[in-house]
């Protein structure tokens, strides 16, 4: 069967065609930053149904500006979580430090945002579904380059050529391990396990978080709002990947459920909660880092190509971010192959500057030794009594976000997004932005 191609034709100019794997973050808004640029695109999701719910993500610094541009801030910020109090405890439950959150987390002139994941990505899907094709419940099964475009087969038994093909399908990218190789290669442990799922909230908490910790081990209980349910968190140090125990869902929970063993306060109610959720998601915490984000005409964004781990806070806003220079780069450049390298060439070191936040301290919330914990209490119990306006800065080089061109070529519109960036607050968890500007 020869595989089809979708009519593309607008106004006797071929419309690029593209394929984009992945319907979370990055997917749904590189597809409306490149239906905007007059691409055909199609999102393929092996999910039956957009994922809504789920763990708190943050839009912060330079992600902010490409919500805003997508016209979301308004819907966001009614989704914004605001939690108001941070309450750390010590292995028996003893307050360590209680921290009125909305003071000492940072945020770029109060304009971050902290909202569900699955609301992002309704959020997202909304601003798109009218003009992308959606296909749910089907994912990739080959891809061949081989032709003057991609060839793809679906698991479905479809068949059809796309311009190109974009991976946004994740920390574990099937796109990724079938154009570039195996995760091994591109993945960097962190040295930490983690578990979330979600619970009955019966710690009575509102709109806070409470998080307990012994030297490499923590749990977290997240109250998005004043619902009967928590988003919890068991993290442990665990210096190499348990590859054996995370293929097998009850090795899974035996993992977690020894590791936390003994625990004081109320930890055993919380084990007991994770073997009994049925959303519970055990990952190990790593990054991705690859020499190249493209092969020919395939093409990796968000998590899978550059994901920062969750001990960075930054995976979300990458995403956004990175979607749009990718759709951006894509309408500059009619060359896909001239796109690529701008795109890599662009966002490269804001990628490098966040997944440094791991190196840099971002990951001291968990610390693995009794000193180092000590330590971080110590500077808890400081924030206490800090001002407001003295918490931490954080990277403050932009990507390099200035158009090449200012026209699209495949429509003569103007691009929606010329003369982005923001007004200089780029960086992760900008907190004091007033002086970074552009390099672009
Ligand atoms: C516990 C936890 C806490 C986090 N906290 C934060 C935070 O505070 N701030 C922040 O910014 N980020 C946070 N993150 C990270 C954030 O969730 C990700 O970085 C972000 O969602 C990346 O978006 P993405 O669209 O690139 O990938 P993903 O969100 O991973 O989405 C990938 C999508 O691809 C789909 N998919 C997978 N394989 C296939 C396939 N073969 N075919 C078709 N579809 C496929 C998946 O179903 C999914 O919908 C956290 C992550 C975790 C796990």
């Amino acid at each position: 069967m020869t595989p089809t191609r979708p009519s593309t034709a607008v106004s006797g100019v071929a419309k690029r065609t593209v394929l984009i794997s992945g319907a979370s973050i990055s997917g749904p808004a590189l597809a409306y930053w490149l239906a905007r640029s007059g691409c055909a695109v199609t999102v393929v999701e092996k999910a039956g149904a957009l994922r809504g719910g789920g763990y708190p993500i943050d839009i912060r610094g330079t992600a902010t500006e490409v919500v805003r541009r997508m016209g979301l801030l308004p819907r966001l910020r009614d989704a914004h979580i605001d939690a108001r109090r941070g309450t750390f405890l010590d292995a028996d439950g003893g307050v360590v430090a209680s921290l009125d959150l909305r003071a000492v987390t940072g945020s770029a002139g109060g304009q971050d945002l902290e909202v569900r994941r699955g609301d992002l990505a309704e959020a997202l899907h909304a601003v798109v579904r009218d003009d992308v094709e959606f296909l749910f419940g089907d994912s990739v099964d080959t891809l061949d380059q081989s032709g003057s475009g991609v060839d793809v087969t679906f698991r479905s038994g479809g068949r059809r050529t796309f311009d190109l093909v974009i991976g946004a399908d994740g920390m574990h990218s099937w796109t990724r391990t079938s154009s570039f190789g195996p995760e091994t290669r591109f993945h960097r442990h962190l040295g930490y396990c983690f578990a979330i799922f979600t619970m009955p909230n019966t710690f009575g908490l509102s709109r806070e978080l409470m998080m307990w910790n012994t030297p490499g081990k923590a749990a977290a209980l997240y109250a998005v709002g004043d619902d009967d349910e928590l988003h919890a968190f068991l993290t442990f140090h665990q210096p190499q990947p348990p590859l054996e125990a995370l293929r097998d869902p009850d090795a899974r929970r035996d993992l977690v459920a020894r590791t936390f063993a003994g625990a004081g306060w109320r930890i055993p109610a919380l084990v007991d909660a994770m073997r009994d959720a049925e959303d519970l998601f055990v990952d190990t915490a790593g990054q991705i880092r690859m020499p190249s984000w493209s092969s020919g005409r395939v093409a990796l964004v968000g998590d899978a190509a550059y994901a920062p781990s969750f001990l960075t806070g930054q995976g979300s806003s990458l995403a956004l971010a990175g979607a749009y220079m990718l759709a951006h780069s894509l309408a500059a450049h009619r060359d896909h192959t001239a796109a690529f390298a701008a795109y890599e060439r662009d966002l490269r070191a804001f990628v490098a500057m966040n997944q440094a936040l791991v190196d840099n301290g971002a990951a001291t919330l968990f610390p693995t030794t009794a000193r180092a914990l000590e330590q971080r209490n110590a500077r808890l119990r400081g924030l206490v009594t800090m001002p407001p306006t003295a918490a931490r800065p954080g990277p403050t080089t932009p990507p390099r976000w200035e158009p090449r061109r200012r026209v699209l070529p495949s429509t003569g519109r103007q691009d929606p997004a010329a003369g982005f960036p923001p007004g200089g607050c780029g960086g992760a968890r900008t907190t004091a932005c007033t002086t970074n500007q552009p390099s672009g």
